[in-house]
């Protein structure tokens, strides 16, 4: 039998199909495994793919052969991000540190989706403890861009993009603290969402900055990456920071007939804040995006939100800050691997200094030092404060449109190697993402063009907390237009 050709696969014609009798969930698994043995040595996008992934799809074929009902994702094989626990795997948040843990329960999402009858592929490399814009801060090597391997895949999730871009998994987890779904989708020209804070437990996330993380789905499609989110979300009582549906009154189903109703979208576009970062490919890109949102009927407006240019440098107070006392645990006694020194503080010296990568070295030491006596209101009260004023502006700028367009980042894709020696030029890959993870927006990066060297660019939508409906509508439209 010839093998068939999975590469232009959405969940729902994968469903479809799998109704109809026309495919097994073991071909499937099947057909990643083989991609995945010739595609990823080039990209080391997996830096693991789990040897009961086969095993998992034949039970679902004798499921299925019983005559049990189809569920949300029966058989859809998922890429998870090396920072999300799955019971009985190694979980390492790219980091040495973490090289040989091995995770002793699902994180919420994972038990959800298996529930939904999700298969897991195996885990993908990223930037150590979810810390960076490229996965060059792997402990395991960086991932390589699918469009060209010259080019990082962005980050931290970039294992996740790539290996979508890739065709090496139907979707993908990643997490966001800053940017880490939003822009390794768009360097790999894939969909990644960031949720509302608080819409999808962080339960069984290896913590970065957990104001900030949320969960994130990445795929090929907005309705795959809609699907995923419908099967994640939801308050989970192990995590008090998740939020029930019924404060979050905007989330409702997408009905995905009635796109045409939306055209009277109100879009805003931050004008003055993008001015400040963009080069001129990427502004000409986002004028086609603009354009062509207008002639489908979008009213695009302009609006101002003046906090939004600080909202880097408050990101880069916070979250080290966050950071530095969540990675304290990690002494070698206590957690994490054990490196042996002379003393009790020789222990603890050489631990997180073979453990730790630089990056994550210079963020702790940032954020110990914003958090100390004396430094706490001059740093991390300011950057607090920055933090409350962008929320309220954002609030104010949804009194006047119905979603915020931005670009997912300044540019294309960049060149390994390029920005390692100047970390201010790896965070400002981060200008147009983090404002969303300041003020708890959903937000997702959509596929829009590429530049004249080939590479794709993505397009930023936010919308008001619970407004993921919102995103997903817009998303599916503009991939038609
Ligand atoms: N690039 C950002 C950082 O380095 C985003 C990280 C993230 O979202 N996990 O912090």
């Amino acid at each position: 039998m010839a093998v068939r050709d999975f590469s232009q696969l959405t969940i729902a014609r994968w469903l479809e199909g799998l109704a109809r009798g026309a495919w097994r969930a073991s071909e499937l698994v099947e057909y990643y495994l083989k991609q995945i043995e010739k595609i990823n040595p080039g990209l080391n996008a997996y830096l693991e793919v789990f040897d009961d992934a086969l095993t998992a799809a034949e039970a679902i074929d004798r499921r299925l052969a019983s005559g049990e009902p189809l569920r949300a994702l029966e058989g859809v094989p998922i890429a998870v991000k090396d920072n999300i626990l799955i019971k009985g795997r190694r979980a390492s948040a790219g980091s040495k540190m973490l090289e040989n843990y091995t995770a002793a329960y699902d994180a919420t999402v994972i038990a959800k989706l298996r529930a939904a009858g999700a298969v897991f592929l195996g885990r993908t490399n990223m930037d150590e403890f979810a810390m960076g814009a490229s996965t060059e801060n792997s402990a395991f090597g960086p991932t390589k861009n699918p469009h060209d391997p010259e080019r990082v895949a962005g980050g931290s999730s970039g294992g996740s993009a790539a290996a979508l871009a890739a065709g090496l998994a139907l979707a993908a987890l990643g997490s966001d603290t800053g940017g880490s779904v939003r822009q390794p989708a768009a360097f790999c020209g894939v969909l990644g969402l960031k949720p509302t804070y608080g819409a999808v437990s962080r339960f069984g996330l290896i913590a970065l900055a957990p104001s900030f993380d949320q969960i994130g789905p990445l795929a090929r499609t907005a309705d795959d990456v809609e699907r995923i989110f419908e099967v994640i979300k939801g308050r989970d009582e192990n995590d008090s920071t998740s939020l029930s549906e019924k404060v979050r009154p905007l989330i409702s189903k997408v009905s995905r007939s009635n796109l045409e109703k939306f055209k009277k979208f109100k879009l805003g576009v931050p004008r003055r804040f993008l001015d400040q970062g963009l080069n001129r490919a990427g502004a000409e890109n986002f004028s086609v995006a603009t354009a062509s949102l207008a002639a489908a009927g979008y009213e695009i407006m302009d609006i101002d939100l003046p906090t939004a240019p600080y909202a880097l440098a408050a990101y880069y107070v916070i979250m080290p800050a966050e950071a530095s006392s969540n990675l304290a645990r990690y002494d070698g006694i206590r957690y994490g691997s054990y490196f042996p020194g002379q003393d009790l503080f020789d222990d603890y010296r050489t631990t997180r200094g073979n453990g730790f990568g630089l990056e994550v070295r210079r963020r702790v030491i940032l954020g110990t030092y914003a958090l100390s006596a004396g430094y706490y209101d001059a740093y991390y009260a300011k950057a607090f404060a920055v933090k409350q004023a962008i929320a309220s502006e954002f609030a104010a700028a949804f009194n006047q449109v119905d979603a915020i367009l931005t670009p997912t980042t300044p540019a294309p894709a960049f060149k390994l190697g390029e920005r390692l020696a100047d970390p201010v030029q790896m965070y400002l890959e981060d200008l147009f993402t983090v404002p969303a993870n300041l003020a708890g927006l959903p937000a997702i990066s959509i596929p829009s063009g590429r530049a004249a060297s080939g590479l794709p660019f993505g397009l930023q939508i936010m919308a008001p907390p619970g407004g993921e409906g919102r995103l997903f509508q817009i998303a599916k439209h503009y991939a038609n237009l």
